[in-house]
């Protein structure tokens, strides 16, 4: 076996040395020698350790084929716990490893590679460009100007990869980006409202389209936060709907806005300022306000529906209708038991029309 799986098991299952001893009823040390390769469990050992960390046996023996390197965007809090954090990177590695097995499967991978859209200007010096640029992304790629009801989708069919991550983090981290190979992936949270999702996709391909253009003084993050605005709600359309002045603006108008585009009343008040139909003195009352109300926390009525993706089990069952896996390998990659797998491919159950 490799002695580092059972080390990455056990932290994406947030278990210490420990409690996984505990459950398998050896000692830490027992447990700490077979994550430095000092020893190695016997088969007994190893099921009861498969058993306690939710994984098959087969995964200890599984090669590695993905190394998520350090240079990782994590856009996580000061305050992220560190444990919550390997559990996160440990959970990412072994779905993009996943991905990077399936993607060894076709002879052709049918996704093709991000590519930058040509005529994206060379430097981008101020705020303002960065509009510029979302705008310019949204033509090339055909997006009109209205809202994108499906942004995972867009992503994917411009290369970049989405993982969702379940594992439980409600506030404590804010996406990150990863590569598979050369292709880009953005890792969202699963549990993330969708406004809050969406958010972190367009601000992770803001990274992609402004990487070496900004000149030096304009705040890559700040850039990226704007470029997410403009993606999901473009001037044009916003100017359209609330009007090229405002002197003021109904909670009401927030409402109906974030639900139409899929950008937080927070995200579409800054929306407000940056297009210049609200003045800052407007804002800074408005933005009191909001603070004030503790819609920082949770804004107020319906909760904007989470994105989700159906490319990776598409592509596993491709891979099975064309004979390149068989069943077992389809029911690995997709992460369930084999009799669960079979119900599913005979479309027998709930399991069939639900994704992830
Ligand atoms: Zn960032």
């Amino acid at each position: 076996m490799y002695p580092e799986r059972l080390k990455r098991a056990r932290e994406a299952a947030g278990l210490s040395l420990r409690a996984l001893a505990e459950q398998v009823g050896v000692s830490q040390t027992a447990i700490k020698k077979y994550e430095d390769g000092v020893n190695t469990p016997d088969s007994s050992q190893l099921l009861k350790l498969a058993k306690a960390l939710a994984v098959r046996s087969e995964y200890f023996f599984r090669p590695f084929t993905v190394q998520l390197s350090a240079d990782v965007e994590y856009r996580k809090r000061a305050n992220t716990p560190v444990k919550l954090l390997k559990r996160i990177h440990a959970d990412v590695e072994e779905q993009a490893e996943r991905w990077q097995e399936l993607t060894n499967i076709y002879p052709q991978f049918p996704i093709k590679p991000f590519t930058l859209p040509a005529g994206l200007p060379a430097s981008v010096n101020t705020l303002d460009d960065v509009e510029q640029v979302a705008a310019f992304a949204r033509e090339s790629w055909k997006l009109g100007e209205d809202q994108i009801t499906d942004l995972v989708d867009v992503l994917e069919t411009q290369g970049v990869l989405v993982i969702f991550s379940a594992v439980e983090a409600q506030t404590k981290f804010d996406g990150l980006a990863v590569r598979i190979g050369s292709q880009p992936v953005v890792v969202v949270a699963q549990h993330w409202a969708g406004d809050r999702q969406r958010f972190t996709l367009a601000h992770e391909l803001g990274h992609l389209l402004l990487q070496g253009r900004l000149t030096a003084g304009l705040d890559e993050e700040k850039a990226c936060n704007r470029f997410a605005g403009a993606f999901l709600l473009p001037a044009t359309a916003i100017q359209r709907q609330l009007g090229q002045h405002r002197r003021m603006i109904e909670w009401q108008e927030l409402y109906l806005l974030k639900h139409e585009f899929g950008l937080s009343m927070m995200g579409c008040l800054y929306r407000l300022l940056d297009t210049a139909i609200i003045d800052a003195k407007t804002f800074d009352y408005l933005l009191k306000r909001y603070y004030f109300s503790g819609w920082r926390t949770q804004e107020p009525g319906n909760v904007y529906p989470a994105e989700h993706t159906i490319l990776f089990k598409q592509l596993v069952y491709r891979a099975l209708a064309e004979s390149w896996i068989g069943e077992s390998k389809a029911a690995e990659l997709l992460g369930m038991p084999l009799a669960r797998f079979h119900r599913e491919r005979k479309l027998e159950g709930a399991d069939a029309v639900t994704d992830q």
